[in-house]
């Protein structure tokens, strides 16, 4: 097969788009688990209190688990919340309980409370270091909002990758999201960048959702991945087994879609910096 390059440090990515069901944690387990099976270590932080990213990557996320929310609230280290995925053994999981859920209110009188997951990220790197063992690539799976849990991912990143769906309202609210970045790379994360589009549940049988991915190349020509990823029910079943397309049926349309989308973003590399 292709030989996937491995970024010299590591690359952060979070996947935000405040619409629901547009395939955002579809995209981070499928893509972390496309870049794990081609030798790259990867690390899938769940922040979404539903915890559907742990689910497909067939973590235990039961209440009594340590979480993503020790980290950010209780400043637990990474290190002892990991959990390794049965997907790979170059592929964990910072789980999402329940718990997550109050960390959005939680968070709100605390200090720097932008810069949790910053920090957390930062000092388990550190350890890294020293262990010899780094990530390559971290996907940050964001709760359908726009709040203090995805500010924190967006501070976290330097990279955001925003699925899109291929229906009449993608583009609505893009706006809002592309606002909302452009305020934290003003205020709090000088380095963030949208680095990526991805077009998600593509039906070429319709002349709409070809319609729509013409809009979103003519607008983000840089950006936007050649790779489309179709409407595939094999994709949409993977989670139910605890498992990605790529380990549940890696011959698929979906598999392979998502290990080409996977490939293009390391071939691409980091984004360069300078305005
Ligand atoms: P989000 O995280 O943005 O809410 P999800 O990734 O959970 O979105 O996807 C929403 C629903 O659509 C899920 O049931 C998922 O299985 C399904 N889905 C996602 N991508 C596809 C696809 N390419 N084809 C078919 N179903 C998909
Ligand atoms: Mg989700």
């Amino acid at each position: 097969g292709r030989v996937f390059p491995l970024p010299s440090s590591p690359r952060v990515l979070t996947v935000a788009n405040q619409k629901g069901g547009v395939g955002k944690t579809t995209t981070t387990v499928n893509l972390a688990a496309a870049l794990a099976r081609e030798g790259a270590r990867v690390l899938v932080i769940d922040l979404d209190p539903q915890g559907n990213a742990s689910t497909a990557l067939g973590i235990d996320h039961r209440g009594e688990v340590a979480s993503v929310y020790d980290a950010l609230i209780r400043d637990e280290p990474m290190a002892d919340i990991v959990q390794q995925s049965p997907e790979s053994p170059n592929l964990f999981c910072l789980p999402a309980t329940i718990h997550l859920a109050g960390a959005e209110i939680e968070l709100v009188p605390m200090v720097a409370r932008e810069q949790r997951l910053r920090g957390s990220l930062e000092r388990f790197f550190a350890t890294m270091d020293e262990a010899g063992t780094p990530f390559h690539y971290v996907f940050i799976d964001c709760p359908p909002s726009l709040g203090l849990l995805t500010i924190n991912a967006f501070v976290a990143a330097r990279e955001v990758l925003i699925p899109i769906q291929c229906e009449y309202y993608a583009l609505e609210g893009l706006s809002q999201l592309l606002n909302n970045i452009s305020l934290i790379e003003r205020h709090l994360n000088p380095e963030l960048a949208v680095s990526t589009i991805l077009l998600t549940m593509y039906d070429g049988r319709t002349r709409l959702a070809f319609q729509v991915a013409e809009d979103v190349r003519e607008h983000f020509p840089e950006q936007t991945l050649r790779a489309v990823i179709p409407r595939s029910v094999r994709i949409s079943e993977a989670p139910s087994y605890g498992q990605t397309v790529i380990s549940f049926d890696p011959g698929s349309t979906g598999s392979v879609s998502y290990l080409e989308a996977a490939a293009e973003i390391a071939d691409r590399g980091a984004p360069q910096r300078g305005h």
